[in-house]
């Protein structure tokens, strides 16, 4: 597949404009703050140190929460083109009991679903820019951006979409909360093993991580392993170790390897999760988006969909403001996030506490397996119709016992 890059000017052409939005970071969620932002008549700059189209480490799966948003910018025909529509997950317990989870998911590697919505950015009308942004600063009610270059740009609002590279934010009063999180990675292979199905596994040769592996398209898939870890610490977990007792040991991924061949290196990187997008008084026109507001799920570690979720909230926030001229209304995008999202972000919480545990997870997924009930809840919960804690609470327990 060739892959169309988007087209980038240098930052230094900029420098003289006073932009209505600059976005940091063209990664899902800044991309997709430009889109909207862009569409509703703003002028947005949106930077990236990268040049397009550039890879990112990610497992490449598409989950109801992305699609939908995808669907929301006029892309989700075009993303079912280019990728791989699957149709179930099968999820495995420590003691390998399956649970087939029907759903709409679609895989595509972030090299083309990242350079395809900077696409659709600039066909918006937002100008790419490409530039390593070092500091921020809030001053005489503007944001400024100085780049490694030397050039520095000004707007209005600021956006920053860094991913989990959130350095940016030591420049601002933003509080950045604690460094939860995960690490997590992955190696593409490419194999003439059938396999049909997502995979997630939460193997006795993973836990208390877990390990997926993605069919692309071209008889490519993307294999990788993450754990939750206190990424603050010097000490990580060794995912290659990790990955490498998975494939020793889990059949499907010893298959996949014994009639393919590694295509790719092993590559790694850090996931913030559990949402904090707090703001502290005085730096209200700069809000994060997606991972820099450590909007990526919990137990699944899957943030396209939130950190594009984030970013369409945050657009429709900055239009208002700019719209009304009342930029002080951008304070309260914090609070509305949180009302709306919280409550999942802790019951996936909640899941990643459970199902780390051998006994318990084996208990719940023989319960999954055995009743049609619990299999289409969980099929809600992934296409977020259903409640997370429908099945990981006390009372999802007492029901599960019972359907
Ligand atoms: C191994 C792994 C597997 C994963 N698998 C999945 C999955 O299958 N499905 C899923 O939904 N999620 C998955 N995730 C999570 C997903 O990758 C992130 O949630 C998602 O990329 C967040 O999007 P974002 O736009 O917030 O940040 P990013 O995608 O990280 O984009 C940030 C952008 O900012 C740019 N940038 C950073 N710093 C600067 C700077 N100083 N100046 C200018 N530009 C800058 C970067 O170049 C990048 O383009 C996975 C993560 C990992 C690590």
């Amino acid at each position: 597949m060739t892959t169309v890059a988007p087209q980038q000017a240098s930052i230094d052409a900029m420098a003289r404009h006073l932009w209505d939005v600059l976005i940091i970071g063209a990664g899902p969620a800044g991309t997709t703050a430009a889109v909207h932002l862009a569409r509703n008549g703003h002028s947005v700059l949106l930077l990236d140190r990268c040049c397009f189209p550039r890879d990112k480490v990610c497992g490449d799966i598409l989950i109801p929460d992305a699609l939908q948003a995808l669907a929301r910018m006029g892309l989700r025909t075009e993303v079912c083109h280019l990728g791989r529509p699957l149709d179930h997950a099968a999820i495995f317990s420590p003691a390998r009991i399956e649970v087939r989870i029907p759903g709409d998911y679609v895989t595509l590697q972030r090299l083309h679903l990242d350079a395809l919505l900077a696409r659709t950015a600039v066909d918006a009308g937002a100008v790419l820019c490409h530039g390593n942004a070092e500091q921020v600063g809030v001053a005489q009610g503007q944001v400024s951006c100085r780049c490694t270059s030397g050039a520095e740009v000004h707007a209005r609002v600021g956006l920053i979409a860094t991913g989990a590279n959130v350095r940016l934010l030591d420049d601002l009063p933003i509080s950045r909360g604690g460094l939860g999180g995960a690490v997590a990675a992955r190696f593409y292979v490419r194999s003439s093993f059938p396999l049909d199905r997502l995979v997630f596994a939460y193997d006795r040769s993973t836990l208390p991580g877990y390990a997926w592996i993605a069919p692309l398209r071209g008889r490519i898939f993307n294999i990788g392993c993450g754990i939750a870890a206190d990424t603050s610490r010097r000490r990580r977990p060794n995912l290659r170790s990790m990955l490498n007792r998975f494939i020793n040991s889990f059949p499907l991924a010893k298959l996949l390897l014994e009639q393919g061949e590694a295509l790719s290196p092993l590559r790694g990187a850090r996931l913030r999760c559990g949402l904090r997008p707090y703001i502290r008084a005085g730096s209200e026109i700069v809000l994060g988006i997606g991972e820099t507001i450590d909007a990526t799920f919990p137990f699944t570690g899957e943030g396209i969909g939130k950190a594009m979720e984030t970013a369409e909230r945050a657009a429709s926030a900055v239009d208002i403001a700019l719209r009304t001229g009342d930029l002080s209304r951008l304070g309260q995008f914090p609070a509305s996030l949180e009302r709306a999202l919280r409550s999942k972000y802790l019951a996936y919480d909640q899941a990643q506490r459970w199902l780390s545990r051998p006994w318990l997870n084996n208990l719940v997924m023989s319960r999954v397996r055995g009743s049609r009930f619990l299999r289409q809840e969980f099929a809600g919960i992934v296409d977020e119709t259903v409640d997370p804690r429908t099945i990981f609470s006390l009372a999802g327990v007492m029901k599960s016992l019972w359907y």
